[in-house]
């Protein structure tokens, strides 16, 4: 296996173009970049406006069944379908998310794509690439320092230091700072409280840079941010703090979308990186809208699987973008379809026909599901080195029966010309099939009957229980006027279950709602199944301890 080369190892022998030169090929001209040295560079405010009256192109997501930890590559395979998509003539752009600096040192490594399909240079997409992350930090940072800074002064909000929902964020996996006090020190320090870290994907402010259209979207949105309640039981927010502007201006740079290459060359946005449990998991919404005008088919991705990344897509971001997706690309690996029939990890090498044929359920549900909003779906099968023949002909075979259009794509080995079969399939959907896009509720429905609706007709339940706490959140929620709100889902991604060791696609559960708060800013009611970790922690041996730098400024183990 040592002759397999690591997916920086091949990002590293890429030969670059200038990104001037790959930005031009599609209409962007050298003044409406803003370089970050010669490879990254941000599109300018100037271009987004002089491309607003043109046409948008088709607008393709890529999802996923359930993921395991076999793996799945759904940015893998968004990247080696644009790479494809432009070898047969289509202009094609991507957009993907920011990585976080916490899963890179953690146990996930760089998520820049894999193989042979990958997004470069690698190295800064995975790092600090152009600031947006610390942009954010600060930006969120700044929020905490001034609630503590008020109450400090006087306190005229009458802010309830028990009731301050606000936390403080840093772009690294630390469980030590999960829970915190600050203030200590005495008088000249402030009031003592507890308080919180989260990993900045998790903050309300990277949902919101990603769901603002514009500079001035994104200073209203920061304005309604809920921080806290007062002793009254009223919300306070950002805006009675007033340093919303501040925050907006901290941000003016980061919200400009990024533009990078792929391995062969063809353009990619990278900008905005949500989580997808608490926040809803995609690209910035200006990126996204951008790549539409300068392709003929912008390729985008959703965390998780389906019923969590692209239910959030198509109820949250495609809502307030008011975009119209034309189809969607379902990934799926035999490994993982295997692990949902009840294979182990440790026993996927093995061909196992019965195991496949049982796990396909978890791929129906969530062709089914797609199918619910309306969107065209192809099946991609990211092809694995120990996949056998038998093995991909009967899923070929299930997915032909069950009438869903599949192609199997090597990308991950051989880049976009691996990937040329599920390109000319696409581009036929596109062609032939009419997206009927609609979100799944209507968000002026009450907080239980827009859950019922999710948790019946994605997840396949029975229904939802609302626990007490639960309920009280939602009549809270219902008094201050912000319970007409699309939901943000947060659950385990591994199960359509609320239980992770749960696989498959099971029928006859509940789903259990502990926790209830909104987003207010971001423009969501996030309802938890569970406590979710906003602060992540690193694994016993981190990923960091593999990686290094030489003399020549090379970097290693960054996977
Ligand atoms: P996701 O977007 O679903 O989290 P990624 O595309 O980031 O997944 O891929 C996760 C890891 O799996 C990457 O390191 C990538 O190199 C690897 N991977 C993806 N597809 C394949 C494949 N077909 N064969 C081997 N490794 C793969």
């Amino acid at each position: 296996m040592s002759n397999v080369k690591s997916d920086i190892e091949i990002a590293q022998e890429c030969k670059m173009q200038p990104i001037t030169e790959v930005a031009k090929n599609f209409g962007l001209s050298e003044d409406e970049l803003e370089l970050y040295g010669k490879y990254k560079a941000k599109v300018s405010f100037e271009a987004i406006k002089r491309l607003e009256n043109e046409k948008d192109g088709k607008l393709v997501l890529v999802t996923a069944i359930s993921p395991t930890p076999a793996g799945e590559g759904k940015s893998t395979t968004t990247i080696g379908l644009g790479q494809a998509l432009n070898k047969i003539g289509k202009k094609t752009f991507i957009a993907l998310r920011e990585p976080s600096l916490g899963p890179v040192f953690g146990v996930k490594g760089g998520a820049a794509g894999g193989g042979y399909a990958q997004v470069v240079p690698m190295e800064d997409i995975n790092l600090h690439f152009t600031g947006d992350m610390h942009a954010i930090t600060a930006a969120n940072n700044l929020l905490s320092a001034a609630i503590d800074n008020h109450i400090n002064h006087g306190n005229t909000l009458r802010i309830d230091s028990r009731q301050i929902v606000w936390k403080r964020v840093l772009d690294m996996n630390d469980r030590a700072l999960r829970n915190v006090v600050v203030g200590l020190g005495g008088k000249a320090c402030g009031f003592t409280r507890q308080d919180g870290f989260m990993i900045t994907v998790a903050s309300e402010v990277m949902a919101i840079l990603c769901l603002a259209s514009d500079l001035m979207d994104l200073k209203e949105r920061l304005g309604k941010i809920v921080v806290a309640y007062n002793l009254d039981g009223d919300p306070v927010t950002a805006k009675d703090i007033n340093v919303h502007g501040a925050m907006a201006m901290l941000l003016k740079e980061a919200i400009k979308p990024n533009i990078v290459q792929t391995l062969e060359n063809t353009p990619a946005l990278i900008h905005g990186g949500p989580f997808a449990n608490i926040a809803h998991g995609c690209n910035s919404l200006i990126a996204t809208k951008l790549g539409l005008k300068l392709g003929d088919i912008l390729v985008t991705e959703a965390g998780f699987g389906a019923d969590l990344g692209a239910e959030k897509f198509l109820d949250i971001k495609c809502r307030y973008g008011k975009l119209k997706p034309d189809a969607v690309v379902i990934v799926a690996t035999i490994r993982a379809l295997k692990m949902h029939g009840g294979v182990k990890k440790t026993d996927l090498g093995a061909e196992n026909l019965d195991a496949l044929d049982k796990g396909f359920a978890n791929l129906k549900k969530q062709v089914e599901n797609m199918r619910k909003f309306g969107l065209p779906v192809l099946v991609g099968i990211n092809r694995f080195i120990n996949d056998t023949q038998a093995e991909i002909d009967l899923l070929t075979k299930k997915c032909q029966e069950f009438g869903v259009e599949v192609s199997l794509n090597d990308c991950w080995a051989k880049g976009g010309e691996g990937g040329i079969e599920m390109a000319e399939k696409l581009v036929k959907i596109l062609e032939n099939e009419q997206s009927n896009y609609k979100p799944l509720y209507d968000e002026n429905l009450s907080v239980a009957d827009k859950l019922n609706t999710i948790v019946k007709e994605i997840y396949g339940a029975d229904g939802v229980i609302i626990e007490a706490e639960a309920k009280k959140q939602i009549k809270k929620l219902e008094e201050i006027g912000l319970d007409k709100l699309p939901i943000c889902m947060a659950k385990t991604q591994f199960s359509f279950t609320d239980d992770p060791s749960v696989m498959g696609a099971p029928t006859g559960f509940k789903i259990t709602i502990k926790d209830v708060r909104v987003s207010a800013g971001a423009g969501f009611i996030v309802c938890q199944t569970s406590n979710i970790m906003v602060m992540p922690g690193l694994p016993k041996v981190p990923a960091a301890e593999k990686m290094d730098i030489d003399e020549n400024g090379v970097i290693t183990g960054l996977f």
